[in-house]
Formats: C-alpha cells, structure tokens, sequence
C-alpha cells in the first residue's frame, strides 16, 4: 500500500527537518485510507520530547497528541502515522524506532544534512509489523 503524501505537506516536514538540525524533528500525519492507499493531508508538526538529543530519540510531546487528536476528530482525519528525521544517519529505522514502533502505523523517516532549504536527502516510509521481523518500505508518492 503506498503512502500518498501531499506536496505541501511534504515541503512542511522537509522545512521542520531542516530548522530542527541537528536535533530530530517529529510530527504526526493525519489522512485517510482511500481503498489501497493511504493519503497523508495534513501534517503536524511536533515537539520532541527529547529535544536535544541529537540523534535517533524521539517522543512526541503528549500535548501535541491530544492536539492531533482533536485536529483529527474536527477534520474527520485519522492519525495514519508518524515521520521524525534522522540528523547526519540514513534514512533507515534504529531498533530504538523499531521498539518504539506501533503496527498500525507508518513511519516516515527523513535523512538530513544541514539547516539550509535542500538539505534533506532521502525520505522513506516504513510499516513495522512488529519489534522481532525486519521494517518494510512503503512507496512514498508526492500527491497534488
Ligand atoms: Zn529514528
């Protein structure tokens, strides 16, 4: 199932990738499930609750949960997943994401490089069935 993201939501994240560096950037997506597809509308940017470890630790704020929550009831939305960026690592996920993970939802993840606009140099979206078998990619597709 590819995940469908709009192209203003994605030039969202890629702004919050590139302002939080080099600390990790996290946020939700809120979309629908389409038949096959899920498509990502709306994107929320979080706060980190470990917000100055620099590298692959992150929590979304529960104020920012409860907040994308109510977004997604107002906006008939559903929280489909989740991105947070991989500062100076590739976009592939850790085992802390991999413990950390849910099966339901998609994990996008973000490699970047710097705080300048072009700095983020891959993206990939993961589903992880569970914390014992490998991650599995997902296509990502740059909606309208
Ligand atoms: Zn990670």
């Amino acid at each position: 199932m590819p995940i469908i993201i709009q192209k203003n939501e994605l030039e969202i994240i890629k702004k919050h990738a590139e302002e939080i560096f080099p600390y990790e950037a996290c946020g939700g997506l809120l979309g629908r499930l389409e038949g096959e597809n899920k498509i990502i509308v709306k994107v929320y940017p979080a706060e980190n609750r470990f917000g100055k470890i620099a590298w692959d630790s992150f929590e979304i704020e529960p104020k920012d949960m409860l907040e994308m929550d109510k977004i997604s009831r107002k906006e008939n939305l559903d929280i489909l997943g989740f991105y947070h960026t991989h500062p100076n690592h590739p976009a592939i996920p850790s085992n802390f994401d991999i413990n950390a993970s849910w099966p339901y939802y998609s994990y996008v993840i973000l490699s970047v490089k710097g705080n300048s606009p072009g700095s983020v140099s891959d993206i990939k979206s993961y589903l992880m069935p569970d914390r014992n078998s490998s991650p599995v990619e997902e296509e990502i597709i740059a909606g309208k």
